[in-house]
């Protein structure tokens, strides 16, 4: 950390200082306490590290559980330095007693509170959770920074997820248009994900800007970009594997293929509607394809033109598939139900559907399947595109 206490009581921030200052204060021995347990704490300087305060080994005090690590202390360094370019009062190193929690950067714009962390330690959702919902009862938002290691980039539009970077995208202060932020202290760099989209368990669609610090405004960070236009394509391909994917007999699409089976469906010549994008932030932690062909099987294929079902009875059916109960699909069938009416077959009625004259082509063949899957979605993603245009 960058601020300690002197012994006559100041708060002292390191980076305001020479390093001659720094060096006579190690060499004189001078004492330094936390800000927050009231230990003593002492400097960490030398060649390739960032001079900083940290506590004592065998110390208990929370500010040192997430890491005082040199990575973490550079990159916090840089983006204070960064954000305080802008018009905005800036803090280091904010202690809240209140909450017992200390923001790396906190910012006041206007009425407006931020707290920003840079997360370079992986730490348990449970705590991400406790710590957005501190700044919360403060009435501050929090942006989460994380450090670069955990961007993970599979391929142009394709990066590794976990469990840790959910819960991010899970808390994120914009419901409707979550992101996630990576910082490289060593290049000074900043990755922006936007548009994240599952694809499979551990892997997300995203569209990816990366700037140098020094060209990036702090309002970049709440700018909305476009869908790109390669998503449609990748999207596709996606499908393709799905459809082709050979399983043994343990894997979710052999299961699912199984119950199809039985029912006189092939999975391979599902209708397109049975794999549409839904968003990261409304994903249930099953298979998108999975729950869409239970729906689509169970309820849709069965709905004649001029029928009218409840949303909430939708909603039971997909519940009755999953025994306990603990999957909440309300907001990725809202989403689902949305794109149906965007694509023409249902019309959304408040609380009810209706079944539109439009035809769900269930393919006779793979052949079939592959060229409808081409036409649907390049309409399907040409339409959205435009509705989106003017936002
Ligand atoms: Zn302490």
């Amino acid at each position: 950390m960058q601020c300690a206490v002197s012994k006559a009581g100041e708060s002292v921030f390191l980076f305001r200082h020479s390093q001659e200052q720094i060096a006579g204060w190690k060499q004189n021995k001078d004492l330094f306490y936390c800000p927050a347990c009231k230990e003593r704490v002492i400097i960490r300087s030398g060649d390739r590290v960032i001079p900083h305060f940290a506590h004592l080994p065998h110390t208990e005090c929370f500010l040192s559980a997430g890491g005082e690590g040199a990575y973490h202390e550079r990159g916090k360094l840089q983006l204070f330095k960064w954000l305080s370019h802008f018009n905005m009062q800036t803090e280091l190193e904010v202690y809240f007693p209140e909450i017992l929690q200390r923001a790396d950067i906190f910012i006041r714009i206007g009425q407006k509170k931020l707290a920003i962390e840079f997360q370079c330690a992986r730490i348990s959702q449970e705590e991400i959770f406790r710590r957005t919902q501190g700044y919360k009862s403060l009435g501050i938002d929090s942006i989460w920074i994380l450090g670069a290691k955990y961007l993970k980039q599979k391929g142009p539009y394709t990066f590794q997820t976990n469990h840790f970077l959910d819960t991010f995208i899970c808390s994120s202060p914009r419901k409707d248009y979550p992101q996630l932020f990576f910082y490289d202290p060593f290049l000074s760099e900043m990755a922006i994900l936007h548009h994240l989209y599952p694809l499979q368990a551990s892997k997300v669609f995203a569209k990816q800007l990366v700037y140098p610090l020094s060209k990036l405004h702090f309002k970049h960070l709440f700018q909305k970009e476009k869908v790109p236009s390669s998503f449609s394509e990748i999207w596709l391909k996606e499908v393709h594997r799905l459809r082709n994917k050979v399983e043994g007999s343990y894997g979710t699409i052999y299961k699912l293929r199984r119950w199809l089976y039985q029912k006189g469906y092939l999975f391979q010549h599902l209708p397109s509607i049975c794999f549409l994008p839904i968003p990261y932030q409304a994903a249930v932690s099953i298979p998108f394809y999975k729950w869409q062909t239970e729906l689509y099987v169970s309820c849709l294929a069965n709905l004649k033109t001029g029928d009218r079902i409840d949303i909430a009875q939708l909603k039971k059916m997909l519940d009755s598939f999953y025994s306990k109960s603990t999957m909440d699909f309300s907001a990725g069938l809202d989403i689902y139900l949305l794109l149906l009416h965007q694509s023409g077959y249902i019309e959304i009625q408040s609380t009810s559907i209706l079944r539109t004259n439009q035809e769900i082509i269930y393919y006779p063949s793979q052949e079939q399947a592959f060229l409808g899957d081409q036409s649907f979605f390049n309409q399907f993603f040409t339409v959205k595109k435009a509705k989106y245009e003017h936002e």
